[in-house]
């Protein structure tokens, strides 16, 4: 009889496991009926991945945001080696630890100063969950529980958890699939108004008109700063930040700021919400936080958010793995790299190069738009990307990029060489030449 728990792998080349994986396993929004080709990986570098089958391509997504100083780094391993030779992981209830404790302390030190207490969560979508927890308690400790709903934006991405996916674009967040699943939050329209374009007021009139409308029902509005990624990869005006603002102030209303994305410094700021200067009251931070090694993120809320919660009782989440040990310290580790002060720079110096790259494709007929905004870049086509078809040629081309929707996008390693940059928007290019 064969042992169950033995290994059972034993295969003997790439396409085997690879097999396995397409008959058995889920990908991100993926049917496992017809499941679109996923390639083999085998190992990353720099910005290099490298594929089981031997080609080398140069990354454009930095693992959906994370990877932000690159693969394999060196000060990056050594941090998480140290840490798992001294302990992976103790709970955080009723204990804590210095690696927990100086992330906090490096957050609150780069937040908006107003931002005083931390809630160390296990991934993106949880520190939405636990910021949408705080607003709510926050106005039940107040005695107002009738504020519980909250507002968001058409085309924004929060997450994938029920509480995150209910304030995610109804349409893009699958909302009727879900429907009885999930409270019914109040949607403002996607801001039109451009970032770098001159400031129309009118583009915050219905926002204006809903928060006046809703207010005593609502306890937060949450937003993507600056940047909408996942729902179309769409910069809009800083000003729309500071009427926001003002508005929640006056209606008292907590505004959140999810900079999940957004956050240590892809747009060019370290955080998005520095191009306005309007600070939240609870802010989301995630992906990058570790530099792409571990999942981890945070939720950080002023003192009045902290002690009004407090005044009433404990707040309620509590992750297995909160406060991660191995997560702190590899997030401390690249922490560190940013503030060694390059990343200016670098981001400065990928974005010149996808401006350079990626301007010139408006001349094709099936694109719509050309934007770039730090070391973020999109080409937005007049239809759907064939994502398989094109992916074949991006890796024909040396090039890993993921499509979606109408959206051909790129977001490197910020330690990508113009050299690299280059060989990203010609694999874009070369898919360009074969739709046009
Ligand atoms: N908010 C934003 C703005 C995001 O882009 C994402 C992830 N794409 C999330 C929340 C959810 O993060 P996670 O996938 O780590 O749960």
């Amino acid at each position: 009889m064969t042992d169950p728990t033995a290994k059972t792998s034993g295969f003997s080349h790439y396409s085997e496991w690879l097999e396995f994986d397409r008959k058995h396993l889920w990908h991100p929004y993926t049917s496992v009926n017809n499941a679109l080709p996923c390639y083999a990986f085998d190992s990353a570098d720099g910005c290099i991945i490298h594929l089981a089958s031997g080609e080398h391509l140069v990354d454009g997504m930095s693992s959906w945001w994370c990877a932000i100083h690159g693969y394999n780094h060196p000060r990056l391993n050594e941090a998480t080696i140290e840490q798992v030779q001294r302990n992976a992981h103790i709970m955080f209830g009723g204990l804590t630890h210095e690696p927990a404790v100086e992330l906090s302390q490096r957050l609150l030190s780069m937040g908006p100063s107003n931002l005083d207490a931390v809630f160390l969560a296990d991934s993106g979508s949880v520190s939405v969950e636990v910021a949408i927890k705080m607003a709510a308690q926050y106005f039940q400790a107040k005695g107002k529980p009738g504020k519980h709903r909250l507002l968001a934006l058409r085309n924004g991405y929060h997450g994938d958890t029920a509480g995150a996916m209910a304030v995610c674009d109804p349409v893009t967040g699958m909302h009727s699939l879900f429907a009885k699943l999930l409270p019914e939050h109040v949607f403002a329209p996607q801001p039109r108004c451009r970032f770098g374009d001159e400031w129309d007021p009118s583009d915050f009139s219905e926002m204006r008109r809903l928060l006046r409308q809703h207010h005593k029902e609502l306890c937060a509005v949450i937003l993507e700063p600056i940047v909408q990624g996942a729902g179309g990869i769409w910069f809009y005006h800083p000003q729309y930040l500071c009427e926001l603002r003002a508005v929640c102030d006056e209606l008292e209303i907590l505004l959140i700021y999810d900079e999940i994305a957004t956050g240590f410094g892809r747009t060019g700021k370290l955080f998005a919400w520095e191009w306005a200067q309007a600070a939240p009251d609870i802010m989301t931070v995630g992906k990058a936080l570790t530099g792409g090694y571990m999942t981890l993120a945070a939720t950080l809320a002023t003192a009045d958010v902290a002690e009004t919660i407090g005044s009433s009782g404990p707040l309620m989440h509590g992750p297995t793995f909160m406060g991660n040990p191995l997560a702190c310290a590899v997030a401390n580790a690249s922490l560190t790299l940013l503030s060694d002060n390059k990343w200016p720079q670098q981001v400065a110096a990928v974005s010149t190069q996808m401006q350079r790259g990626l301007r010139p494709f408006i001349q094709y007929k099936c694109v719509r738009d050309v934007r770039v905004l730090g070391a973020i870049g999109a080409v937005e086509l007049d239809r759907d990307v064939d994502v398989a078809a094109a992916q074949k040629i991006f890796v024909a081309n040396g090039a890993w990029i993921r499509p979606f929707g109408k959206l051909i996008y790129l977001m490197p390693p910020f330690i990508a060489s113009n050299e690299q940059i280059a060989t990203l928007c010609a694999a874009i290019e070369a898919y360009l030449r074969t739709i046009d």
